[in-house]
């Protein structure tokens, strides 16, 4: 009996053991095949792509069901894209994608919230459906224009379709040079390159994208008359500034004092006893105590927009509006005034504006020198000087490099923003010369 049993089960038993060995050597083979396992990651496998747009009101429910006809799948896609998205939040504007294989069976969806956002929710190899937010990446492109100036700058540059962000930026470049409220005259010319961000549009991985924002300008020219100021834009390890052609920097600076002084009799403070009236006060400038007709110069290039005589005050003084808008210095107590110093007289950092006297309310000869920053006073003392420093030799090779490269993209700029053969060499590290698209 017991022989009769292990007779009946022995068969079973080499079955079953045959099947783990054939088990063992199947998964031993696939082990062995990592390519063709690389090979079936989803992200890799290229799927056929079916395009629709919601249209208002359409629910993502509604959309699967008719696209793909199958209430199981459309039920886990809709889960899945719950977990990443809101989907109250879909647009009746936004396109979507179905991805399928060649068979035509649907392994995933994808929905565009914006363009800088891809909601997808794909199969993954185990065959689950996965939900995530990818963040589109950005590509930098870098583009040129150039343009005349019939009316102002920023009707030029917006009648070329470019916003008030590119007219901001490029009159940053000359802030300190070019008043472009003022300054500018008919026919002037301006070129600029810069640089642009668009977000590929996923659905359709042929166009060039979408704009999304404005980069850096790197370089501009500005032609006034036989007047050419260029400013080009050179990045220094983790800093970048603006140079003109012979590697000076751009970022001009406010004298530290307009004169040759003895010392200061008073600072800048909110509130001080003053020495005359006997009341507390404060006093919104610096005075600088210097010999009478020690000669006082414009702190920076500007235009005289004030002079006059406060006989309770300031005395003789003259008020001068930088060339940057934001900042005007005004400069009392003068005994006279330089030559030809008269309202609406452009004078340029250190030409004389007037001498030191006691006129009006003063003790002493001494200057009574206050700084603006968008009206407000503010201590020319502490005022942020940032560093007009010039390419050092070492850097000059890898400089006119650059200079060369963005002469040659000013010259040959063209009449609407467009893209340029953009290899902007030596622009630092983590600045990579833009692939064209
Ligand atoms: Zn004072």
């Amino acid at each position: 009996m017991k022989k009769e049993i292990l007779h009946k089960v022995r068969y079973p038993l080499l079955l079953a053991a045959a099947a783990i060995l054939a088990v063992w050597l199947w998964t031993a083979r696939k082990s062995d095949r990592p390519v063709e396992q690389a090979e079936i990651k989803p992200r890799e496998k290229i799927y056929l792509r079916r395009e629709g747009t919601f249209r208002p009101g359409e629910t993502l429910e509604k959309v699967l069901l008719r696209d793909i006809y199958d209430r199981v799948l459309a039920d886990e896609l809709i889960q899945g894209f719950a977990r990443v998205f809101d989907v109250r939040k879909i647009r009746g504007d936004r396109r979507y994608t179905i991805l399928t294989d060649s068979a035509g069976v649907v392994h995933g969806f994808e929905y565009y919230p914006d363009a800088v956002k891809t909601v997808r929710v794909l199969r993954d190899s185990t065959g689950v459906l996965q939900p995530e937010l990818v963040q589109v990446p950005l590509i930098k492109r870098t583009l040129a224009l150039t343009g005349e100036v019939r009316t102002t700058l920023y009707d030029a540059v917006k009648a070329m379709g470019e916003s008030d962000e590119l007219i901001a930026a490029f009159s940053d470049l000359f802030q300190w040079d070019i008043d472009f409220f003022v300054d500018p005259r008919v026919g002037d010319e301006f070129r600029m390159v810069y640089e642009a961000e668009y977000a590929l549009d996923p659905s359709r991985p042929d166009s060039l994208g979408e704009f999304i924002r404005y980069g850096r300008v790197l370089s501009g020219q500005y032609r006034s008359g036989s007047a050419v100021r260029t400013a080009l834009y050179f990045e220094q390890g983790e800093r970048g500034g603006y140079y003109d052609l012979e590697g000076k920097s751009f970022q001009k600076t406010f004298l530290k004092s307009p004169l040759n002084y003895r010392r200061i009799s008073s600072h800048f403070s909110g509130g001080r006893r003053h020495p005359i009236l006997k009341i507390v006060r404060p006093h919104l400038g610096v005075d600088f105590v210097a010999a009478e007709g020690t000669p006082v110069v414009a702190a920076a290039d500007g235009v005289v927009i004030e002079k006059g005589y406060e006989g309770g005050g300031l005395g003789n003084f003259i008020r001068i509006r930088h060339k940057n808008p934001r900042f005007a210095t005004v400069y009392g107590h003068l005994s006279g005034f330089g030559p030809g110093i008269a309202i609406g007289q452009a004078v340029q950092q250190r030409d004389v504006v007037g001498y030191v006297g006691r006129t009006g309310l003063a003790t002493g000869p001494h200057l009574h020198y206050c700084f603006y920053e968008n009206g407000r006073p503010v201590n020319p003392l502490k005022i942020k000087n940032s560093s007009g420093d010039p390419i050092p030799a070492g850097e000059m090779e890898r400089f006119k490099g650059v200079r060369e490269e963005q002469l040659a993209l000013l010259a040959a700029a063209p009449r609407r923003g467009e893209e340029v053969p953009g290899v902007i060499a030596g622009t630092g590290p983590g600045h990579m010369a833009m692939p064209r698209l």
